[in-house]
């Protein structure tokens, strides 16, 4: 399961779109760099299945 969603990046408030793939697991956290000031964004994500929604917040790491 692939999610689109996006995150307001912590740098820069510019938002990002990312594909999250749901088989990492219902809560997930990386490290994505964000695509406008390549800053790295630590991502909470937390994915509903049955809406195959996936919540974002981005923090600075
Ligand atoms: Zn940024």
């Amino acid at each position: 399961m692939e999610i689109d969603t996006t995150f307001i990046c912590a740098y820069c408030l510019q938002v990002n779109a990312i594909v999250v793939d749901g088989t990492g697991g219902l809560h997930q956290q990386y490290i994505e760099d964000c695509q406008v000031c390549c800053r790295p964004n630590d991502l909470h994500i937390v994915i509903d299945e049955e809406l195959s929604e996936a919540d974002v917040q981005a923090e600075t790491a």
